[in-house]
């Protein structure tokens, strides 16, 4: 059963009030910084949860970890507000620490009944192989707060509120395909804010790596017949971002979500 055509859900593209849940900063930028530049032309309501400090996002001791919270922090900003962000959450939890997913849940639920977005964007917490505990811990406990933040429990949370859909970026399932190539420019400029994590030997190499990605991901689209865009005509070549978008009920007792 195609679940979005029978809840009748608009596309990602339609929404005017989004919110943004990252592990790290910068995560946000890599994942959905085309989709996101896209929103804020359109007037988009965009905010920002960084759910920890970055701190450990360097392999160096040159600097403490204090001074690179501070620094990523400000990176953070910049990239945001070329993405249009108007607000900025962060949870401070340490990076890599050991926070339990049911505590950044219940951090979440209270700013998703307080924000009130249509749309949630995070990390997909199923990645085959994905070894970062904060990514995993992230998206898992974004999907536990989508499900519960429309549920009457844990009042002293806030009025319950019910979030049409979820998308995870680095999704091994997508089925969402959102064409990006007029704002390529736009999500690198943004990316390339966080100097303390591109501005070094490694970016020719990263940087061809997520344009081949998204090269891929816009030829994958139009094979599936998934590939979403405000340009009108598709030509055949292009870029696109990738997303799972799921309803909140496929969040529960869905075995076919993996598929849909
Ligand atoms: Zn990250």
């Amino acid at each position: 059963m195609d679940i979005k055509r029978f809840l009748n859900l608009p596309s990602i593209l339609e929404a005017k009030n989004v919110l943004c849940v990252q592990p790290h900063p910068d995560d946000n930028e890599i994942g959905a910084g085309g989709f996101l530049s896209i929103l804020k032309e359109k007037g988009a309501r965009i905010t920002f949860v960084t759910v920890t400090d970055g701190r450990k996002g360097l392999p160096t001791r040159k600097i403490t970890h204090e001074e690179l919270v501070k620094i990523r922090d400000e990176e953070k900003k910049k990239a945001g507000e070329i993405l249009g962000v108007k607000e900025f959450i962060d949870l401070a939890f340490e990076d890599g620490g050991d926070y339990t997913i049911e505590e950044l849940t219940e951090k979440l639920i209270k700013i998703f009944r307080n924000v009130k977005p249509e749309l949630v964007l995070t990390v997909d917490g199923w990645l085959p192989y994905e070894a970062h505990p904060d990514h995993v811990k992230t998206g898992k406990a974004v999907a536990s707060a989508v499900l519960f933040a429309r549920n009457l429990s844990l009042p002293e949370l806030g009025d319950p509120f019910s979030i049409n859909q979820i998308a995870f970026y680095a999704s091994a399932f997508p089925n969402t395909y959102i064409d990006i190539t007029n704002y390529w420019e736009n999500k690198i400029k943004a990316i390339k804010e966080h100097k303390s994590q591109f501005d070094n030997s490694n970016w020719p190499f990263m940087e061809k790596f997520f344009y081949d990605q998204s090269k891929e991901w816009y030829r994958e689209g139009k094979e599936k017949n998934a590939i979403e865009s405000v340009a009108g005509k598709l030509p055949d070549e292009g870029l696109a971002e990738a997303f799972k978008v799921l309803s909140i009920w496929e969040l529960h007792m869905f075995p076919k979500a993996i598929f849909n």
